[in-house]
Order: C-alpha cells, then sequence, then structure tokens
C-alpha cells in the first residue's frame, strides 16, 4: 500500500467522514430541511486511490476532483475494483480547452463550466453511449476580477445556451465565494431560484453545490444542496 507521510490512517479517515456526515444532517435538520437534501461530496484531490476505496466501501458515492491528470489514474485504478462501481466522479478543476474530451469520456458531473466554449465543446465531445453530462455554471459571485466564473449579469445568457444542448443535463450553480462576502451563498440561491421560475422547463434543476470545509453550515443554512468537503475528511493537504 502506498501511504505517503500526511496521509492519516483509515481508521481516521473514516471517523471524519462520520463526523462530516453528522454535521451535515444536524445542520439541516435545525436549518428545517430534509437530513438527506444534502449531498456530500468527498473531495479527494492530491489523495491515493486507498483513501477513496476505503470510504467508497463505506457507501460514500461522490467524490470531487481538480487535477486531470491525477484524476484519470485515480478513476482507472478504481474501476477495477468492486467499491468503485457506485462512485459518481465530480470534476471540480479549472478547465483547459484542451482537457475537455477527457473530462467528457471520464466524469459524470463538472462543477466549473464558466463560458459557451467549453460546454460546447464538453457536449460534442461526450460519448453517445454514456448517459448526459451532468453540469453546474461556477459562478463568479463576488464579481471578483482575478476569479474563474460566470459574472452574474451572464447567467441567463448562459443558462439558455447550455440548456439547447442535448449531451450536457444543466443541474444548478457551483460557487466559491470570497471569504469576506458573507452575503455570497444568500444571493447565489437567490439568483438559483430565478432561473428556476424563468426555466420551469430544466427538469434537472435541482443542485447548488456551496459550502467547503470552513463554510459549510452556513452554505446549508442559505439552501446549499451539496457541499464540496475536502480537509475535513481527508485531512490537510501537502
Ligand atoms: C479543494 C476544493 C474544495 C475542498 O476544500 P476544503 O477546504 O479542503 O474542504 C472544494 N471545492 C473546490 C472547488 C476545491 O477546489
Amino acid at each position: 500500500m502506498n501511504k505517503t507521510e500526511n496521509n492519516m490512517d483509515n481508521s481516521s479517515l473514516i471517523d471524519n467522514w462520520q463526523q462530516v456526515s453528522k454535521q451535515i444532517h444536524q445542520t439541516s435538520d435545525l436549518a428545517g430541511r430534509q437530513v438527506d437534501s444534502v449531498v456530500l461530496l468527498a473531495v479527494s484531490k492530491t489523495k491515493p486511490a486507498d483513501m477513496i476505496s476505503a470510504l467508497a466501501q463505506k457507501g460514500q458515492r461522490h467524490f470531487g476532483e481538480n487535477y486531470l491528470q491525477e484524476a484519470l489514474e485515480k478513476i482507472n485504478t478504481l474501476k477495477s475494483q468492486p467499491e468503485g462501481e457506485g462512485i459518481v466522479w465530480h470534476y471540480i478543476g479549472s478547465i483547459q480547452r484542451n482537457k475537455t474530451r477527457d473530462i467528457a469520456e471520464s466524469f459524470d458531473w463538472v462543477q466549473t463550466v464558466e463560458r459557451d466554449i467549453i460546454a460546447k465543446r464538453l457536449n460534442d465531445q461526450r460519448p453517445t453511449e454514456l448517459p448526459p453530462l451532468n453540469v453546474l455554471i461556477q459562478l463568479n459571485i463576488d464579481n471578483e476580477q482575478s476569479k474563474s466564473g460566470c459574472l452574474p449579469e451572464q447567467l441567463l445568457e448562459l443558462v439558455t445556451t447550455i440548456k439547447a444542448y442535448e449531451r450536457l443535463q444543466l443541474r444548478g450553480l457551483m460557487i466559491i465565494p470570497a471569504k469576506s462576502d458573507t452575503g455570497a451563498f444568500a444571493r447565489t440561491k437567490q439568483l438559483f431560484e430565478e432561473v428556476k421560475e424563468k426555466h420551469p422547463e430544466l427538469n434537472g434543476w435541482d443542485t447548488l453545490s456551496m459550502g467547503m470545509s470552513g463554510d459549510m453550515t452556513e452554505a446549508i443554512a442559505n439552501g446549499s444542496t451539496m457541499v464540496r468537503v475536502g480537509t475535513g475528511i481527508f485531512g490537510a493537504r501537502a
């Protein structure tokens, strides 16, 4: 087994995962929401396949990866194990134009679509034998110059464009808010509802991916349906 020094043993890993799951349930309950209304995405970037395998054995289904080459290797490894069978893979890293084919062929979800050129390539390259690729639009909710994501004022146009792509299933929004922006979750929830109202035909529009290890409680209180937790489960990254 290939265990590097910065990685904890599997019993601490499973303890952490159970703690995080419990916290999600309690927070959802306190917010008056169904305990199963929030999906836990385990963000496994930089962590080895055997840690993913250990959590998958316990029933964790959704895993998120940022670095394509590393992710493809893990997806391949897990494919040959029985634990890997039910895993749903989410790509949550930035997308370079020449990497869309690998993403379209190997992932179930992409959470970081921010412009049409990328959406169109993913649509064209999604293999026909696979179901449509689930897509979230990454929103630059703080209007920060340096940050990736679709600007709020361009959201409706991008929704209309992606909606027409048959090999993509548009599911909702994803944000990584600035730490200082305390209103980001509520504003994103509002935009999410606005799209839903304007596009009642968008059947799959059901996912609001917001909240990470440090702020998942606030995100859930504000309507998040998917939290992306790395450090809180796997420990610090090297
Ligand atoms: C790394 C990462 C996470 C997880 O962050 P933690 O603070 O370790 O929980 C969530 N979302 C995205 C997009 C990330 O890149």
